[in-house]
């Protein structure tokens, strides 16, 4: 008898949470149709990528030290490094470098790896091209700046979601002093520097 009042609990419990559950889910859906679309007019108006985009991968040729460790991280070990001995400074020499991004699944984990930093993301996403070997990119395609949404004057930059105050979901008219919702990167890492200075605070003060 108490078992079988132990599973009846089981399925109410159950059950209840998941009509919890569908309702969590179905909020969302009701809170889309409240909203209207919102149409960005590219190439004319571009959105401006969150910190941490990953376009188009920028290289600095003379930081690179041909280790190839961007090689042995990429899942599909795509960079190619082209380097040779040099006999007379007994040091890899690098001759070329490059980047198929055709291919590349933009994982990060060269950028997450390399040893000097040479390798770095932008925030350039607008890589189409009508060939696709057009996207092989070498060092010198990869060691030029990138491209900023905000720098083109043939562009009207428009913020992303991340970028909008409180409220708003329309980037168009949004005035520029206006503060987003969230906090910068910069503010986090500022922010949990004070943190952890107060914990360690606290705990000399409670040794
Ligand atoms: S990991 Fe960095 S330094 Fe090493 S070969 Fe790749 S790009 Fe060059
Ligand atoms: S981003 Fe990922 S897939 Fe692309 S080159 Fe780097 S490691 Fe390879």
């Amino acid at each position: 008898m108490f078992k079988f009042l132990q599973h009846i609990g089981d399925y109410v419990q159950n059950s209840v949470q998941a009509i919890q559950y569908i309702g969590q889910g179905l909020s969302v859906t009701f809170d889309h149709m409240n909203r209207r679309p919102i149409t960005v007019q590219y190439p004319y108006e571009k959105l401006i990528p969150s910190e941490r985009f990953r376009g188009r991968i920028h290289f600095e040729f003379d930081k690179c030290i041909s280790c190839e460790v961007c090689v042995r991280v990429c899942p599909i070990n795509l960079p190619v490094v082209d380097w040779e001995f040099d006999q007379e400074t007994k040091k890899k020499k690098l001759n070329h470098y490059s980047i198929d991004f055709g291919v590349c699944i933009f994982c990060g984990n060269c950028v997450e790896f390399c040893p000097t930093n040479c390798i770095s993301f932008t925030e350039e996403y607008d890589l189409c091209t009508y060939d696709r070997h057009e996207l092989n990119l070498d060092n010198v395609a990869m060691g030029r700046l990138p491209y900023k949404v905000t720098d083109d004057p043939m562009v009207t930059p428009l913020r992303e979601l991340v970028y909008l105050p409180k409220g708003s979901l329309d980037p168009h008219g949004i005035p520029v002093d206006a503060h987003r919702a969230g906090l910068f990167p910069v503010e986090i890492l500022e922010q949990a520097g004070e943190d952890s200075k107060d914990v360690n605070h606290e705990s000399i003060s409670n040794v």
